[in-house]
């Protein structure tokens, strides 16, 4: 029923780019053999159309394709969904996205032979892996279409691993095509130099209605919890799939909602900070145990093969070493997965006092936490609306300082008692 780009909510434009873009590819790869002896062929054609030559295929260049994109839009917006969906279309057999092709089908599902995806597990991507990445991306498409590398959370690279990239994208081989998630394009985000290469798609945040919408259409969702749960999450699909499936994220999210009311002095103010970060750490365990298990085993597995026999000794030595690697991965996926867990609940929190200020200005605005809105009323009643922003302003201000690298608990505790004092 639907193609690749149905599950992109709410973001009929970038949809619209995307399905010309695919249409412009197609139409690159039937283009006809048109030049005299030498080699010139289709891919020649290719490059012409990215130097900005109109000649030959899209008639409008201008929706045309290109090998660098950047798809950005705030959490949740759907940046890796709209970049795998547009994967897909690149190699789907019809050239569309039609959703059911093999090209579509393994692309989605992870096992296109041509379609790398870089998932950053830790803090950052690293210049080996972006470096091996590159050159693999350099061979020619094995099913005759394109090589695709997908890169999530673009704005984690190392400077390094920005360079490495930014040389494969300044002379990208003829059939590669680099497609890279990050929230912004803003310098933080994204190098200026690998912005210039790029074309930008950018999504917004889904409104609730739309989200509601497809969590009922396509995960038989109940529409009164769809609803209630698409106005918790703030715009974000994923989040609002988890509230409305999973009873330990509602209990989570229920806990982070009753710090408010919580907050009645010093000790506390403290203990609010211990219970939120310690949520958090707990979070991310349960997030990370099962894959962290499945990844220890396999490499054992893999080191055990072979057990006692010549190069036994060998093996032992380099498995030392492969072990050590793994933990240092597990431990950086972990902290990057903590502190994922206490950025959610601090938009949570952040939804809360904005709830609280919209009251208190008695503005036309639905809340966010339709669940706690009689609590963020009393909380408008005794802050008025300057208290509520300054509050506000503490969980947006524990958020930067997180960011910028400050330790957690010191940043939380400073908001706790923030919070407390008003
Ligand atoms: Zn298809």
């Amino acid at each position: 029923m639907t193609d690749v780009f149905g599950d992109l909510v709410g973001q009929d434009e970038a949809v619209a780019m995307l399905r010309r873009a695919a249409a412009s590819a197609a139409a690159l790869l039937r283009a006809p053999v048109t030049a005299p002896a030498g080699g010139h062929d289709d891919l020649d054609a290719l490059a012409e159309e990215y130097d900005g030559d109109p000649a030959p295929a899209p008639a409008d260049p201008g929706a045309g394709m290109t090998h660098a994109w950047i798809f950005t839009g705030p959490p949740g917006s759907g940046r890796s969904v709209a970049a795998r969906a547009f994967a897909a279309a690149l190699e789907c057999v019809h050239g569309t996205g039609c959703g059911t092709c093999p090209g579509c089908h393994t692309t989605l599902t992870g096992t296109h032979a041509d379609v790398r995806l870089v998932v950053p597990e830790g803090l950052s991507i690293g210049v080996n892996e972006m470096r091996a990445l590159v050159l693999r991306a350099a061979s020619a498409p094995s099913g005759g279409r394109w090589q695709i590398v997908i890169i999530e959370d673009a704005d984690r690279l190392t400077e390094a691993a920005g360079n490495a990239l930014l040389k494969a994208i300044e002379e990208p081989p003829p059939r590669t095509v680099f497609l890279l998630c990050a929230p912004s394009t803003h310098p933080d985000d994204i190098s200026v130099t690998i912005r210039s290469r790029c074309r930008v798609v950018p999504l917004r945040q889904p409104p609730p209605a739309a989200v509601a919408e497809v969590l009922v259409r396509r995960d038989g969702i109940a529409p009164d919890v769809a609803e209630w749960a698409a106005a918790a999450a703030q715009g974000h699909v994923g989040r609002a799939r988890r509230l409305a499936r999973d009873p330990e994220a509602r209990q989570r999210r229920d806990a982070v909602l009753a710090v408010p009311r919580r907050l009645t002095g010093v000790g506390a103010a403290f203990d609010a900070a211990s219970a939120l970060i310690e949520a958090a750490e707990a979070e991310a365990a349960a997030s990370v145990a099962e894959i962290d298990e499945a990844e220890r085993t396999a490499l054992q597995t893999a080191l055990g093969a072979g057990g006692t026999g010549r190069g036994a000794a060998g093996a032992m030595r380099g498995a030392a070493g492969q072990l050590k690697d793994l933990e240092k991965r597990q431990k950086s996926r972990a902290t990057r997965a903590q502190r994922d867990a206490l950025d959610r609940a601090l938009v949570d929190l952040a939804g809360f006092y904005r709830d609280a200020i919209v009251m208190a200005l008695r503005a036309p605005v639905a809340p966010v936490h339709t669940d706690t809105a009689s609590l963020a009323s009393a909380g408008a009643q005794k802050w008025d609306a300057e208290g509520s922003l300054r509050r506000l302003e503490a969980v947006l201000e524990c958020r930067a300082a997180i960011e910028a690298n400050v330790k957690p608990r010191i940043a939380v505790e400073a908001m706790m008692l923030a919070l407390w004092r008003g």
